[in-house]
């Protein structure tokens, strides 16, 4: 049994070979960017007006006599003369011999001639060429999560498509012979199987949507045959139960006869002792307790930051945030606790059912408390370490 500090830095340690794929801008959102861009042309490209109203070369005069248009999309020439003003929009060009654009809230008009009520600075309402970026500039670093900013950005500089890191394909294997579908009253002995759907949804709060899911009667020959047929289909395989030490719990001895090689089995931790984490290749799997609150706990602790490393995310741990204990409290379990807790306003509060087979107050934690291994009191008002569930794919 290892400590959870080490465990994670395993996972940290582990080297993941990292994909790149080519993607539509309007197929990168989400994806972590594996290229520099670099602008290919100016923004803007040419001078633009910032607002609607006159353009003209900046003088004392109040006066001037407006005799030409340019609308936004206009690519004409226009020469403007001292003392004259081209009537001008949002976003069109501004004529080159004009360096100022007065908005037309600033302008009284009669006939062909403005008087200017309020003259800007010389170059106001102008936006020069390359005023975001110039051409060639690093605009975009590798390593970007890419939101809907980002894809714009690189719309407006014209740019289809980009490097993203490829997210892994993972697959899930559920061990059981107790579980059962739901849709029927339920069988003596049985419970509805739940484990697949919640690291479903899990897999996609990350994005991840195309996840298998393959089943296995509690015993050797169909684990063995199963996690075969999921590797195939897998980059990282999550198998929900059998890894404890009961006589039907065969999922250990399977991943050793299909070449799996462990990487660490059981962690000094409530909920998850079991956890078994090992690699075949550049395949990675869990075996996951199956207890439900010990998967998922499991899961946000060790599987998730995998996946996000495999993704390209430098920082790929959830984040933790320091809060107050509203209540004292004791471990003496000599074990480092995941509990399920609620973080309001900076005070966390332990909730009840900690137990490992209970999800119903998981439902509305929005943290998992972690209190290392050592420590053995925490009084109310102390400052303990919080895992954020909620800022997940950060
Ligand atoms: P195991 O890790 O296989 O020993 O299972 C531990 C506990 O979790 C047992 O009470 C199982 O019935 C329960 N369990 C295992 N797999 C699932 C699952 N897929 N969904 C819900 N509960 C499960
Ligand atoms: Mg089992």
């Amino acid at each position: 049994m290892i400590p959870v500090t080490q465990a994670i830095h395993i996972i940290d340690s582990t080297v993941v070979s990292q994909r790149i794929k080519k993607v539509k801008i309007a197929k990168s959102l989400g994806f972590i960017l594996a290229e520099d861009i670099f602008a290919p042309i100016n923004m803007p490209s040419f001078r633009q007006s910032a607002m609607d109203g006159y353009a003209l070369k900046w003088s004392d005069s109040t006066t001037y006599t407006v005799t030409e248009e340019s609308k936004a999309g206009d690519a004409k020439h226009i020469a403007i003369h001292p003392l004259e003003a081209v009537r001008i929009f949002t976003g069109a060009k501004v004529p080159d011999d004009a360096d100022t654009v007065v908005m037309q809230e600033h302008v009284t008009k009669r006939d062909n001639s403005i008087t200017i009520t309020k003259m800007p600075n010389k170059g106001s309402n102008v936006r020069p060429v390359g005023e975001q970026v110039s051409t060639g500039d690093l605009v975009l670093t590798k390593g970007l999560k890419l939101n809907e900013a980002a894809i714009g950005f690189l719309a407006g500089l014209g740019i289809q498509r980009v490097a993203v890191f490829k997210t892994p394909k993972v697959s899930i294997l559920v061990t059981g012979n107790e579980l059962q579908k739901q849709g029927k009253p339920l069988k003596e002995g049985a419970i509805y199987e739940s484990n697949a759907v919640m690291l479903k949804m899990a897999l996609q709060r990350f994005g991840l949507t195309q996840v298998k899911v393959f089943y296995a009667k509690d015993t050797l020959k169909a684990t063995k045959k199963n996690i075969k047929r999921a590797l195939e289909h897998s980059d990282v395989l999550l198998i929900s139960g059998g890894i404890s030490v009961g006589d039907y719990d065969f999922v250990k001895e399977a991943l050793g006869k299909n070449d799996v090689d462990e990487l660490f089995y059981k962690i000094n931790q409530k909920p998850g002792k079991p956890l078994w984490f090992g690699k075949k290749d550049q395949q990675f799997v869990f075996a996951l307790p199956g207890n439900p609150a010990s998967a998922l706990s499991c899961f946000y602790v060790y599987v998730l930051p995998l996946l996000k490393k495999c993704s390209g995310y430098s920082d790929y741990h959830l984040p933790r945030i320091q809060a107050k204990s509203d209540t004292d409290f004791k471990n003496n379990s000599g074990k480092t606790l995941f509990l399920k807790a609620s973080l309001q306003d900076g005070i966390v509060s332990v909730l009840p059912s900690q137990q490992s087979s209970m999800l119903n107050t998981f439902a509305s934690s929005n943290v998992l408390l972690m209190v290392a291994e050592h420590v053995e009191t925490i009084k109310k008002q102390d400052l303990v370490s919080c895992i954020n569930l909620e800022c997940y794919g950060n």
